[in-house]
């Protein structure tokens, strides 16, 4: 599932307690307590690299492979 879609339905991803890093085949992270949604939502955006920025117009995206395909795209660059 992409990034966008796990930060629409974070209300729902949090509701176990601990709550498990939903990009698991990467990570194995777990956040528990109250403010376990805000940990979670914090570990996507900045440590679990799921976003990556194009580092040419900074547009987002959830996967590497998007990125390659809009920088040929996009900029004509080869990534
Ligand atoms: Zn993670
Ligand atoms: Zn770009």
């Amino acid at each position: 599932m992409a990034l966008r879609k796990w930060l629409e339905c974070l209300d729902y991803l949090a509701k176990p307690d601990p709550v498990k890093c939903p990009n698991n085949n990467y990570c194995q992270r777990k956040f528990g307590g109250l403010n376990r949604k805000y940990h979670l939502k914090n570990h996507l955006l900045k440590e679990c690299g799921v976003i990556i920025n194009c580092q040419i117009c900074s547009k987002q995206f959830g996967h590497l492979k998007s990125l390659r395909y809009h920088m040929g795209v996009a900029h004509l660059t080869i990534l």
